[in-house]
């Protein structure tokens, strides 16, 4: 079997389609989402993913406030622009930039965040209401990975998942939500780490695959099932003096052996990536909707 690729790009751009339609119902009624993204220091890294995200709001009409401070800046300084933007009724979503500049605490700054406005999802508050199963922010990547399978058509009821990683950004918030008692979720998931014995095991009994390791040939071909759905959340650059900049982009999979398994499979870069800047769009016009009352 051949696996089909699941387009992250072409699911990611229909999903910003429908948000650019929300944008434009929600402006008719006098609202304008506002995104507020917090940038300290000149991390390069970090400095392209801001703006980025600063483009993608522009074009689904998102309005984009942009905080862009020196790496000395002080606690006192940022809790400060917190703050502002906490109480500033033009801004639904505020967004600081991971790492910050080790002086700075970056919990503290995480906990300062109005829940209501935490687009990404990592205020402890949005972290109760997804394991509770009530209504907050969901995080990003992870929520991105279930569009990505309800839209493929995968039925999560019942599958047998396997979730490698168990990191607070992507493994563990996955797990939760694919165990909720609700149409996203309803499956029955193995969550394996550094410390799994029999990784090979668990994986081979998976329906659905979801590689969130950050080490590449993690997930190979004899790992994986016939028919196999398989995501792949990871991104690692390994050298490739055939690059112009000596390095390309992989994800966890071994990609071109697991596609002759699998039913399904997401491509790396194109797979889940595009998905994670979509679901920042998505919640913060959610955020916008809810404080017109009509989210
Ligand atoms: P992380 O914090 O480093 O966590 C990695 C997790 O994988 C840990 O729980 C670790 O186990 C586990 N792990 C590592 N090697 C393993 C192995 N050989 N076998 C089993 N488990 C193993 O990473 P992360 O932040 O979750 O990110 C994971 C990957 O996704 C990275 O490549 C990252 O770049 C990528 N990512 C992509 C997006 C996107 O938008 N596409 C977003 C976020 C992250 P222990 O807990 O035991 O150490």
């Amino acid at each position: 079997m051949t696996a089909r690729i699941i387009d992250g790009k072409q699911l990611a751009a229909d999903m910003r389609a429908e948000l650019k339609s929300q944008v434009e119902q929600l402006k008719a009624e006098g609202v304008i989402p506002g995104l507020a993204v917090v940038l300290v220091g000149e991390d390069p890294a970090s400095k392209s993913y801001v703006t980025a995200k600063e483009k993608a709001c522009g074009e689904i009409g998102i309005y984009s406030n942009d905080n862009r401070l020196p790496a000395e800046t002080t606690q006192q300084q940022l809790m400060l622009l917190v703050d502002k933007l906490n109480n500033d009724t033009k801004i639904h979503g505020i967004l600081v930039q991971l790492p910050l500049p080790k002086h700075l605490n970056e919990n503290e700054v995480l906990l300062a965040i109005n829940p209501d406005k935490d687009v990404d999802g990592f205020h402890p508050v949005n972290v109760g209401k997804m394991v509770v199963g009530e209504k907050g922010f969901l995080p990003c990547t992870p929520h991105g990975v279930i569009q990505m399978l309800l839209r493929s058509g995968v039925k999560l009821e019942g599958a047998e998942v396997v979730v490698v990683g168990r990191s607070n950004i992507v493994g563990k918030p996955l797990a939760n939500m694919l165990i909720q008692k609700s149409p996203t979720g309803n499956a029955t998931v193995t969550v394996c780490h550094t410390r799994t014995k029999n990784l090979a095991e668990h994986v081979k009994r998976a329906d659905i695959i979801i590689a969130a390791a950050g080490r590449p040939n993690t997930i190979t071909a004899d790992m994986v099932k016939d028919g196999a759905v398989v995501i792949d959340v990871g991104i690692n650059r390994v050298e490739d003096a055939t690059k112009k900049r000596g390095y390309r982009l992989v994800g966890d999979v071994d990609f071109e052996a697991v596609k002759e398994k699998a039913s399904l499979i997401t491509p790396v870069p194109g797979g889940v990536g595009p998905m994670t800047i979509t679901m920042l769009l998505y919640n913060t016009v959610e955020s916008a909707k809810r404080a017109a009352g009509t989210g």
